[in-house]
């Protein structure tokens, strides 16, 4: 059984007695930073010259600084950039900066994982990974609740490590929801896999193939964006709540009984195969290669494929429809729609 804790198992005047430097102040960098400055400890956010998201962590009281500054008066630097772009901005701004006795902290394993950040000698290095959206993050804890955590320690140093991981994970309220122990290489893998081949890729894909096939055959576009897409969220909330036996509860028999005869003939045994060899390559760092080199070039693979993705026709039914139905409302101020 998975190591587990919660409120009660952490101390939170451990990261209170600490100086902490959140790098970022996107999805996950805004959550930590005002997180933690609302369970009362001492934050600065760290952004580089001319960054747009200045003025929003002003706006909520922040104080924000360079990141070399930021690091310099920390003893706690949380790294929030983008993955592809911490290597610069740790070896540029925070490796020089940097102090024996400072913890190094994360939000996912990928530049520790795949040695592109190499902490110095006594340094502790920390992930706390929230297993939800940033925007999620903040939104539980204003609401008093949490969105669960995943701490692990890489290099434990100072041989309290792991007490100011789970200070850190209090901190941003995810162990109200729980705590689990993991690794950097267990998340790291299991993040990825879940998000290429589940989550998003599986997900975007089996949607996107469900509305091209009813569209292809003549249905109304509009049908085709209820049954495939708007009606997944239902289904997903049933089984998060009780699992894959209770979405089947609650559907008809006849729903049921076509989950059971029509699932395995659309995912069949060589998707499996394909999710296999997915996990090797992120094993293997060859995902994590191919992604690296593109972002080094200017990112020309990903920015044509988020084009791409965007242009699909359930993206144009699905804007239309969504302006109709006042209760779907977007929380998100931030997000810009077509923007990914
Ligand atoms: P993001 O793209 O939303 O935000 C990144 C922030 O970094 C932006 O505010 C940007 O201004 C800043 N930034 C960009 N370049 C910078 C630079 N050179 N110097 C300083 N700041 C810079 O990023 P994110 O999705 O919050 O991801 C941050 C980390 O959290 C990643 O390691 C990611 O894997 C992890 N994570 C994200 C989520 C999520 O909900 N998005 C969930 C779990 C873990
Ligand atoms: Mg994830
Ligand atoms: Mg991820
Ligand atoms: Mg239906
Ligand atoms: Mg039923
Ligand atoms: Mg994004």
């Amino acid at each position: 059984m998975a190591q587990m804790f919660y409120d009660d198992d952490a101390d939170l005047s451990v990261i209170q007695g600490r100086k902490v430097a959140v790098i970022g102040y996107g999805s996950q960098g805004h959550a930590h930073a005002l997180n933690l400055r609302d369970s009362g400890v001492d934050v600065r956010v760290g952004l580089r010259e001319g960054s747009k998201s200045r003025e929003k962590a002003e706006a909520e009281g922040l104080r924000v600084v360079s990141v070399a500054d930021a690091v310099k008066e920390s003893d706690v630097v949380m790294i929030l950039a983008p993955d592809q772009v911490q290597r610069k901005v740790y070896a540029d701004e925070i490796a020089p900066n940097l102090q024996k006795g400072n913890a190094l902290f994360f939000a996912h394993g990928f530049n520790i994982r795949f040695g592109y950040i190499k902490a110095p000698e006594g340094v502790d290095v920390v992930m706390v990974a929230p297993k939800g959206p940033g925007h999620l993050v903040r939104r539980e804890y204003v609401d008093g609740r949490g969105v669960p955590v995943l701490v692990a320690v890489e290099v434990d140093a100072s041989g309290k490590a792991w007490d100011l991981g789970r200070a850190y994970a209090k901190g941003i309220g995810g162990l109200r929801a729980g705590g689990i122990e993991t690794t950097f290489t267990e998340e790291t893998e299991t993040d990825l896999f879940g998000e290429q081949t589940v989550l998003c890729g599986g997900t975007s894909q089996l949607v996107q193939y469900g509305f091209e096939v009813l569209t292809e055959a003549g249905y109304q576009p509009e049908i085709a964006y209820f049954e495939v897409l708007h009606e997944l969220k239902l289904i997903v909330d049933l089984m998060v709540e009780g699992g894959i036996a209770k979405q089947r509860w609650s559907i008809s028999d006849t729903a049921e009984y076509g989950d059971y005869v029509s699932g395995p003939r659309v995912i069949d045994p060589s998707v499996k195969d394909n999710m296999k060899a997915v996990l090797s390559d992120i094993q293997d760092g060859t995902f994590a290669k191919r992604f690296i080199a593109d972002q080094d070039a200017g990112a020309p693979e990903f920015n044509a494929l988020r084009e791409k993705g965007a242009q699909h026709p359930i993206e144009v039914t699905g804007k239309k429809l969504r302006g109709l139905m006042s209760w779907i409302q977007d929380n998100d101020a931030d997000y810009v729609e077509g923007s990914a």
